[in-house]
């Protein structure tokens, strides 16, 4: 486990929204700025050298994923990456498939395809736990789809999708429809921390990665495209990776996102364990906390196959925003639903997709390297303590 990125005193369960930056990648990229702020273009000595960097970054990032270099777009992060996804293979496309619990940045930018492109989309809606049905998207398939966009892991609720049997489904039905073009996309954001990413064993064509949720910089991220598969920019501008992608490089940026992903890939296993260990350790407690059993708590999304950070609920007859507040006050910083969305005052789309009345909305608490054992009895021990006085104004 790396030292301690702790710089606070307070308890921070809201990595689903943002990690802090592991003190190493931040010295190296202090390193990069200072020494190779050259252009990677510019053809005198300096330039080369901050190209080379950039090259070096650009192959372990693929060795990591075990994908080749030509593979990696560096982007200014996931929700770019997604928008170059959907995007930029859908030139001549009819047809797009997805869920309804995906990110905003798939599923605006699939509004936009549907108003702007005249390309129908089907969004698969997920089980009552929060799992899409791989059949369930076999179905939506047609000839003239060319994209399936399926998150790997939820942002909100941290349900993991069944993103090998998807692969397999969509290659089966181009085994018998030797005509479709299909591609699989999909959003790891939220992922790296705790699953294999290696998408060849994972069987997907297209798969979006975010620095800032890895303990890395924010605003950088990359999409994979597997060989072969013929993507548009959808930033115009220079030539930068490999006319895919342009704009100057954020150099410093993809050197500390390359370093986060390989700290990630050293301690994921144990990471994984010690967290896992630590949600259940917490969702038993709350499910056996007299006050929250009396109000009927709902764990949102699968019991198992979610995140190993991720504990989502749902207390009836109390505002989640309100929590959030109340929890804040107290030095405990979690959230309600998707940082990209909290303006929004409607319940969460995901929220809706497994529970169409619920109107409480959700709390949502993602662990991380920093969480311990006395965070958590510490926060459960404010949470029933707010529970108390609010719910004398709300029963
Ligand atoms: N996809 C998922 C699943 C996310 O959780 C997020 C961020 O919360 C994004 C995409 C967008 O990431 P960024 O805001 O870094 O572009």
């Amino acid at each position: 486990m790396p030292k301690s990125n702790r710089t606070y005193s307070k308890i921070y369960l809201d990595h689903a929204s943002a990690t802090s930056i592991d003190q190493g990648v931040l010295k190296l990229m202090n390193q990069v700025y200072k020494e190779n702020f050259a252009n990677p273009s510019a053809i005198h000595d300096l330039g080369v050298k901050s190209k080379n960097i950039l090259e070096n970054a650009r192959a372990k990032v693929a060795r990591i994923l075990g994908a080749h270099t030509d593979e990696i777009v560096f982007t200014s992060g996931a929700t770019e990456a997604n928008n170059l996804a959907l995007l930029g293979v859908i030139s001549g496309a009819k047809h797009v498939v997805t869920t309804n619990i995906e990110h905003a940045s798939i599923l605006e930018m699939c509004k936009f395809l549907e108003r702007n492109k005249k390309i129908e989309v089907t969004y698969v809606g997920v089980e009552e736990n929060g799992i899409v049905d791989p059949q369930k998207i076999k179905k939506a398939l047609r000839p003239d789809t060319s994209l399936v966009s399926v998150m790997y892991a939820n942002n909100e609720i941290g349900t993991i999708q069944p993103i090998k049997e998807i692969a397999k489904v969509i290659r089966h039905y181009k085994k018998l429809n030797p005509t479709s073009k299909v591609l699989f996309h999909t959003d790891s954001a939220q992922a790296v921390n705790y699953l294999d990413i290696n998408p060849t064993r994972l069987g997907v064509d297209m798969m979006t990665l975010g620095s800032g949720k890895v303990y890395g910089p924010k605003g950088v991220g990359m999409l994979y495209v597997k060989r072969g598969g013929a993507l548009s920019p959808i930033i115009y501008g220079g030539d930068q990776e490999s006319n895919r992608r342009a704009g100057t490089e954020n150099v410093a940026g993809v050197v500390g996102f390359a370093h986060a992903l390989e700290i990630v890939e050293k301690i994921k296993i144990k990471e994984s364990a010690r967290l896992q260990k630590l949600r259940d350790y917490f969702i038993n407690r709350l499910s056996h906390s007299n006050i929250l059993t009396n109000d009927g708590m709902i764990l949102n999304g699968d019991a198992i196959d979610r995140l190993a950070n991720n504990v989502n609920i749902t207390i009836p007859k109390i505002p989640s925003d309100l929590l959030v507040i109340e929890l804040s006050a107290k030095g405990i910083y979690a959230s309600e639903k998707s940082a990209c969305k909290s303006g929004d005052k409607k319940t969460s789309h995901v929220i809706s997709a497994i529970r169409p009345d619920e109107l409480d909305g959700s709390l949502r608490f993602s662990l991380g390297r920093d969480t311990t054992k006395q965070d958590i009895d510490f926060t459960l021990k404010a949470l029933q303590s707010i529970l108390t006085k609010l719910k004398k104004w709300y029963n």
